[in-house]
């Protein structure tokens, strides 16, 4: 199975900014052997679509709506963004359960519309410092994890996971190879008791990873890529990790 590794720009960039963060990564994936994406702020999708043409960039969005369509004022649908050529979007990420009150049945259903419009989700899953602390990290997980499997049955298969440690996000401060492995198995594991193609589901690692600590991180066996947030913003860091999922 091919690596993937995701970039999310979050709330970051302007015009000629991306234009030169996707032209330098365009040209520096040429030979890549890995799968790349950069999921990026809604208004720039038609921007980063037409700099990407031709190229084995993939576009992503950051998120999605729940409804089809309709008065949903300020939403974006899963029709829409396929229409602009986007192939995978975040759903749940840590800051959309945070600070926009995403449940998990909100998530699960977000990861449904994806994969019906031929979206591939990309699920973020993780627990809170305090959630950690409190020994609670794999209930919390499981429980993100089982909702969306719940609500979709035998297609998530075709979902892309991404354990994302809330206290490893944006804070300088990654799980270890160690940790984090443990995690993708036991999701892993989660995943084979409800599909027998768990093994092609791939489980991406986030939280400040780098181009320092990505080649130990991507090293594990149940690591399939990466999310990406601050060092996807610099062409020669996210290069550098695209390197190390070589
Ligand atoms: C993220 O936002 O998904 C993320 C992993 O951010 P960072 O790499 O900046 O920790």
């Amino acid at each position: 199975m091919k690596k993937l590794i995701a970039g999310n720009w979050k709330m970051n960039g302007n015009l000629a900014a991306n234009d030169a963060l996707v032209r330098a990564v365009v040209w520096g994936i040429r030979e890549a052997a890995c799968t790349v994406a950069v999921c990026v702020p809604a208004p720039y999708l038609a921007q980063v679509q037409m700099l990407r043409a031709g190229s084995q960039l993939e576009l992503g969005a950051q998120d999605l709506s729940q409804h089809e369509q309709g008065a949903y004022t300020g939403e974006v649908s899963a029709a829409m963004l396929k229409e602009f050529g986007v192939r995978y979007a975040i759903v749940g990420h840590s800051e959309r359960r945070q600070y926009h009150g995403e449940t998990d049945a909100v998530v699960a259903e977000k990861a449904k519309v994806a994969l019906a419009a031929g979206i591939t989700p990309i699920v973020c899953v993780g627990e809170t410092l305090a959630e950690r602390e409190a020994g609670r990290t794999e209930e919390v997980v499981k429980r993100q994890m089982a909702a969306v499997i719940h609500t979709n049955g035998h297609c998530i298969s075709e979902i892309v996971v991404a354990y994302e440690p809330v206290w490893a996000i944006g804070t300088g401060r990654t799980a270890t190879p160690e940790q984090a492995q443990q995690m993708h198995a036991l999701l892993r594991a989660q995943l084979k008791a409800a599909t027998e193609h768990a093994d092609r589901v791939r489980i991406l690692y986030g939280g400040s990873m780098n181009a320092g600590n990505a080649a130990s991180l991507l090293a594990q066996s149940d690591i399939d890529g990466g999310l990406i947030g601050g060092a996807s913003l610099k062409a020669p860091d996210f290069l550098q990790i695209i390197a190390a999922a070589a």
